[in-house]
This record gives C-alpha cells, sequence and structure tokens, in this order.
C-alpha cells in the first residue's frame, strides 16, 4: 500500500474534462438551446463530438445539475463522494433506470470514453509508474497495441456507479491488484476509517517489510511488521500485500539475503558505506547497485523500491 504525494496536475487535467463531459452529456452541444460549451477553444470536450445523452432519468440529471453536485461527483474527496452517494441513494428509480444509470457512468463515461482515450494521459500527468498498491509492477498496459493504463476503483464501481469517474476514486494499479477483491464483507461506508486510501496521507500509519528463517521451508521468508489493529494493517490483508511478497519476490529476498551472507564481511553495507561512499549520493548508489529508490516520495518509481529498501536497512545492522 504505497501513498499518492502529488496530483495537482492529474487533477486539475481531470476535473476539467470529466465536468465538461457530464455537462455536455446532460445538456447537449452548442447547437442545442441551452446547449453547453466551457468556451475554452483547447477543451477536449467541448470541441469534440460528444452528443447529448436523451436517455438520461430525469431524476438523475436534476441530481446532477443541484448545487454543484457535478464539481462535487468529479473532485471532490472521497468523504464528500460518500455523502454524494448517500444523498443520491435517497432517490427512487426504476430497475430500469437503474440499468441506465449503470451503464452511463461504467460502460460510456468510464470504459469507453475515459479509459479509452485518457488514462495514459492522465497516469502520465500523476507521474505513477508502479502499482499503487503493491509496488511491483508497472502501471501500463498494452492492450492490442495501445498502452493504456489500469485504475482501481476504491469504492467499487459496480456497487457505486456514480463513482466510476471520480478523481479520488481511480488509482493507478496493476492488472493484477486491479482484480483482487480484498474482502468481499467490507462495509464501503466505514471503509476510510478502517482502511488507507492512497490520496489521504497518513503519517503515522507505516508498515515494513522484513524477513525470517522459516525451517519448515529451509529458505527464507517475507514478513511485514505491522502495528495490530491499525489501518495499514487492515489494508495490507485486503491487499493481499504478504501474499504477493511471498509469492513473488521470494528471489529479491534471496538476492539481497546473499549479499550479505554468502560473505564474511557485510557486502550490502560496504557497497552502501565504503566502496561508493563520497563518489555519489546516497540515492545514486542504490539507484545503481539494488536498483531501487530510497525516498518514499519516489518509491513509485522502480518495482520493489520499499521492499528491497526495508530489507536492505535491515541487513546493514546485521554485523
Ligand atoms: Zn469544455
Ligand atoms: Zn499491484
Amino acid at each position: 500500500m504505497f501513498h499518492i504525494y502529488s496530483y495537482d496536475d492529474a487533477k486539475i487535467f481531470h476535473g476539467k474534462l470529466v465536468q465538461c463531459w457530464f455537462l455536455r452529456k446532460i445538456k447537449g452541444g452548442k447547437t442545442k438551446k441551452n446547449g453547453y460549451s466551457c468556451k475554452d477553444t483547447t477543451c477536449l470536450v467541448c470541441n469534440s463530438k460528444i452528443h447529448m445523452q436523451t436517455d438520461l432519468p430525469s431524476k438523475l440529471k436534476v441530481f446532477l445539475l443541484k448545487d454543484d453536485n457535478i464539481e462535487k461527483l468529479v473532485s471532490g474527496v472521497p468523504k464528500e463522494l460518500l455523502s454524494l452517494v448517500g444523498n443520491f441513494e435517497q432517490i427512487k428509480f426504476s430497475k430500469r433506470d437503474q440499468k441506465k444509470i449503470r451503464s452511463f457512468f461504467i460502460n460510456t463515461g468510464y470504459e469507453n470514453w475515459f479509459q479509452e482515450n485518457y488514462s495514459k494521459v492522465f497516469l502520465d500527468k500523476l507521474n505513477l509508474d508502479t502499482c499503487t498498491y503493491c509496488n511491483r509492477n508497472y502501471t501500463l498496459n498494452l492492450i492490442d497495441s495501445r498502452t493504456r493504463a489500469e485504475l482501481d476503483h476504491w469504492f467499487p464501481k459496480e456497487k457505486y456507479p456514480i463513482l466510476s469517474l471520480s478523481f479520488f476514486n481511480l488509482i493507478p494499479s496493476c492488472h493484477s491488484c486491479n482484480h483482487i477483491k480484498g474482502s468481499p464483507n467490507i462495509n464501503w461506508k466505514e471503509a476510510l476509517d478502517n482502511y488507507i486510501h492512497p490520496y489521504i496521507i497518513e503519517k503515522h500509519e507505516t508498515f515494513k517489510f522484513g524477513f525470517n528463517y522459516d525451517l519448515s521451508l529451509n529458505d527464507y521468508k517475507v514478513e511485514i511488521e505491522v502495528k495490530n489493529g491499525s489501518k495499514i494493517e487492515k489494508t495490507v490483508v485486503a491487499n493481499s500485500l504478504k501474499e504477493i511478497y511471498s509469492s513473488n519476490a521470494s528471489k529479491e529476498l534471496k538476492d539481497l539475503v546473499d549479499l550479505r551472507y554468502k560473505y564474511s564481511d557485510n557486502y550490502i553495507d560496504i557497497l552502501i558505506n565504503k566502496t561508493f561512499k563520497g563518489l555519489m549520493t546516497e540515492e545514486e548508489i542504490y539507484r545503481l547497485v539494488f536498483n531501487i529508490e530510497i525516498d518514499e516520495k519516489k518509491y513509485h518509481q522502480r518495482p520493489f523500491s520499499k521492499f528491497k529498501h526495508d530489507v536492505i536497512e535491515e541487513l546493514k545492522k546485521i554485523k
């Protein structure tokens, strides 16, 4: 579970784009009476052929156009999204309308429009290279010779279709993390009190990777140190982080442990504190020798950064 530290560019880009899209879908374009245009000549929505969606339930349109609900829905922080969902759930819709609403948000809006056309630009603006949940895989996928970003919906879009396009609900992730659905019993209305949200930094909620020798396996195995009962502990469990690393980081762990135990001297310590000391910055040494970033805010730039960093720090101490 990793934090997303800087996202202003992506949020501004996304906010403008998605708000125009909603207004255009509800009101139609300039050719319509009372049609919508933001009048920005560079707007990717208002200058394209995005047409009014004529079959939207009128109660949905009323809800979206009320107060600043579109703005909240598009750019509101997770708490605001939940309260918006609460208000929306007060409205009674027929089964048929519910189906239309799902398909409008999930298929028309998210899958066919946003993900298809803008997920890569969105990811570029976020500048996130590896999966927010695991830091093990890169976030870009190649599908039909086109690169697309995999985005997880923190509040599941199947449960809350209206949050399909909300900025704080779009979490860059790898394909496998996007398909771990954690515990199916998660109470999403209380989820912000129980789990870490990647866009919300909670400094005291930390975890550390470690390792242990397992006699029955006759091998080293990955451990995760985390405070009992903390939000981060629940998050680590929900994201199956230990399972992911146990099955995917064993080679990385073995290489590092070997580097410490195959020789009588602590080579890790020597490489960092003697061989390259003074020739490069500490950051450069870790990048060159271990292929990782050591600044928490840059962990996402290279896979396994936090994992290797935590293990190295532990190994350095062993005399
Ligand atoms: Zn526009
Ligand atoms: Zn992942």
